[in-house]
C-alpha cells in the first residue's frame, strides 16, 4: 500500500455522505469538501498530521503568497503527479527494502500486538478513556500507518527503555482548522520561509531524508543534525509489521479488506537528543534552572483542561524580568498571523494530545477552540483571559481548601472536596471561556471580559454553595464555612477590574 497512490484516506463529505476511502490525490487535487472519519479523536488528529507531513514532503510552498494560492485552491493534477514521483518510496507501507516508517529484519524475542501501537488500548485505567472491545484486533494498512506515525511522534514510548518521540512522551498538538480537510492540509504547511525562520539549519540539512530511506547510527544526535521532514517523520523505535493475514474488515475503521495487520516486531533504537527539536505542530515551554535555559514541549500534566493553558498556544512570550516562563507557540500558528496580516481570519484552533503518566495515558484530551477577528494582535487579551480563568479557579479551590483543612483553631471539614470542585469548576467554565473567545471584540474587550468575569464569579459561588451544604448541619462547621466563604470573597472581590490596579490581576498560578 503507498500512501501517495492508494485509497487509504478514511473520509466522509462534509454535507453528509457514507464513509469512504479516498487517494491523496483525489484529496488535494478534487473540490469536494471532505472531514476525516474515524472511530476514535485522538486517530483523526494523528491522520491529519500524517496528511500535512505529506504533504509538506511533497509540496513546500517557497513564499507565503505561494501557499495562500495553494489554500485558495485545488492542487493541479498534473503538479501532484510531478511532485509524487520522487517520493515513491518512502510512503509504502510494505515496500521491500524499505517500509514506511520501519526497518526490515528486527528481532525481537516475542511478537507485539497490534493494540500496542493503538495509544492506549492497553494500560488504560481512566474510565474517560473508553475504546471498544477489540479496537486493535487487525488493522487495515490506512489504520496501521496513521497508527504507525501517531505511536512515532504523538505518544509515550512502548516503556521499558524504549525511547519516546522528538517532542517527549505527550506533547499537545496545535494545528489550524479550515472549513474542510483540504483547506486545514495546507493551513499546516509551511512555505519556505517560515521554515527558514524557526529552523536556522534548514538549509544545510535539505536533501535529508527520513531515517527507513537513510537508516542512522544509534547515539548521541544534535538537533542540528535532524532535518525538517526527518523530524517530521522520527521513528523513534525499531520496528516491522509481521506479514498481513487474511480478513473481512479492519477492527477499527470497519472498512471491508481483504487483509489487516495483527502484530509487529520492536527493538530499542538507543539515542540521545541534544537539544529541543522545534517541531512546527507543537508549544514550547521555557524556563530557567541554575541559569541554564531549559526547553519542553507542553503538555497535559494535570486534569486541567486545554483553555487554561491557550495563551501558550498562540501568544510568544521571552523569558524577562517580568516572566519567569517563556512560551512559543506552534510554527504554524505564528505563521497564519504573517498571512493574513491586518485581515487576520476567526481562527479555529485544534488542540489535541494526551494525559499520561509515564507510558501509560490516561486521557484524551481533544478541543477546537476560535478566536474571533482581530486575535493575532490582541494577544494580551488572551493572556489576561487565561489568567482570569485562573483567578477563578483559584478562588474557588483557595476557599474550598479552608473549609476542608480549617485554619488556626478552626476545624475543617477534613472531607475530599477540593479536587472535585475544581473538576467541576473546569467543567462548567469551558462554555464561558470558548463563547468569550469566539464572540470578543478584540479592539473593545471590556464589555465581553465583564460578562465573563461575572458569569464565572456565578459559577464560584454556586460551586462554593453546593459544595458546603451537605456539611452544614454540624454546627462547628458552620463557623468554618463563614471564614472560607470570606476566603473566596476576598479573592473574587481581587479579580474585579478595579483591584488589578493594585497589582494582584488573580494570575497567581497554583501548582
Ligand atoms: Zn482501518
Amino acid at each position: 500500500m503507498n500512501l501517495l497512490n492508494d485509497e487509504w484516506i478514511p473520509v466522509r463529505q462534509l454535507e453528509g455522505s457514507k464513509a469512504e476511502r479516498i487517494t491523496l490525490q483525489h484529496l488535494l487535487c478534487g473540490d469536494k469538501k471532505w472531514e476525516l472519519c474515524l472511530p476514535r479523536d485522538d486517530m483523526e488528529l494523528a491522520a491529519m498530521q500524517l496528511l500535512i507531513c505529506i504533504t509538506q514532503a511533497l509540496v513546500t510552498p517557497v513564499t507565503s503568497n505561494e501557499l495562500k494560492n495553494y489554500i485558495a485552491r485545488p492542487l493541479p493534477e498534473t503538479d501532484y503527479e510531478k511532485a509524487a514521483q520522487p517520493y515513491a518510496d518512502w510512503f509504502q507501507l510494505d515496500h521491500p527494502k524499505s517500509p514506511f516508517m520501519q526497518v526490515h529484519g528486527v528481532e525481537a524475542k516475542d511478537v507485539t500486538h497490534m493494540d500496542k501501537l493503538l495509544a492506549g488500548v492497553t494500560g488504560a485505567t481512566n474510565s474517560c478513556f473508553v475504546n471498544q472491545a477489540g479496537l486493535a484486533d487487525g488493522l487495515c494498512s490506512g489504520c496501521t500507518a496513521v497508527a504507525l506515525f501517531n505511536q512515532a511522534s504523538c505518544t509515550p514510548s512502548f516503556g521499558g527503555g524504549f525511547k519516546a518521540g522528538l517532542r517527549g512522551s505527550s506533547p499537545i498538538t496545535t494545528l489550524i482548522q479550515g472549513d474542510h480537510l483540504r483547506r486545514t492540509i495546507w493551513l499546516n504547511v509551511l512555505a519556505e520561509d517560515s521554515i527558514q525562520q524557526y529552523m536556522p539549519w534548514h538549509e544545510s540539512t535539505r536533501g535529508q531524508e527520513p531515517t527507513w530511506i537513510a537508516p542512522i547510527k544509534s547515539g548521541e544526535i544534535k538537533v542540528e543534525q535532524i532535518g525538517f521532514l526527518r523530524g517530521l517523520f522520527w521513528q523513534p523505535a525499531y520496528i516491522e509489521m509481521q506479514p498481513p493475514v487474511t480478513a473481512d474488515s479492519c477492527s477499527c475503521c470497519g472498512i471491508k479488506t481483504d487483509f489487516v495487520f495483527k502484530s509487529f516486531n520492536k527493538a530499542k533504537f538507543n539515542f540521545t537528543i541534544i537539544g529541543t527539536w522545534p517541531h512546527p505542530h507543537s508549544p514550547r515551554v521555557m524556563t530557567t534552572k541554575k541559569d541554564q535555559k531549559q526547553e519542553k514541549y507542553a503538555a497535559f500534566t494535570t486534569a486541567a483542561p486545554a483553555w487554561t493553558q491557550l495563551s501558550r498556544f498562540v501568544v510568544k512570550q521571552e523569558i524577562d524580568e517580568t516572566n519567569a516562563e517563556g512560551q512559543q507557540p506552534a510554527a504554524v500558528i505564528l505563521q497564519i498571523r504573517k498571512l493574513y496580516g491586518t485581515n487576520s481570519h476567526r481562527l479555529h484552533l485544534l488542540i489535541g494530545g494526551y494525559r499520561a503518566n509515564k507510558a501509560s495515558i490516561l486521557e484524551r484530551c481533544h478541543e477546537v477552540f476560535t478566536l474571533n477577528h482581530g486575535w493575532d494582535h490582541h494577544t494580551n487579551v488572551i493572556h489576561h483571559m487565561v489568567s482570569l480563568g485562573r483567578g477563578y479557579r483559584d478562588a474557588i479551590y483557595k476557599a474550598i481548601y479552608v473549609f476542608v483543612q480549617g485554619i488556626k483553631d478552626i476545624k475543617g471539614a477534613g472531607v475530599k472536596l477540593t479536587q472535585s470542585t475544581e473538576t467541576q469548576f473546569y467543567r462548567r467554565a469551558e462554555p464561558v471561556i470558548e463563547n468569550t473567545l469566539s464572540r470578543i471584540e478584540f479592539t473593545n474587550a471590556e464589555p465581553e471580559l465583564a460578562g465573563m468575569r461575572h458569569a464565572l464569579k456565578d459559577i464560584a459561588q454556586s460551586l462554593f454553595r453546593e459544595s458546603v451544604q451537605p456539611y452544614l448541619n454540624d454546627p462547628e462547621l458552620i463557623r468554618t464555612m463563614a471564614v472560607a466563604r470570606k476566603t473566596l470573597y476576598k479573592h473574587l472581590n481581587n479579580l474585579e477590574p478595579q483591584s488589578e490596579k493594585g497589582g494582584d490581576d488573580g494570575a497567581t498560578e497554583k501548582s
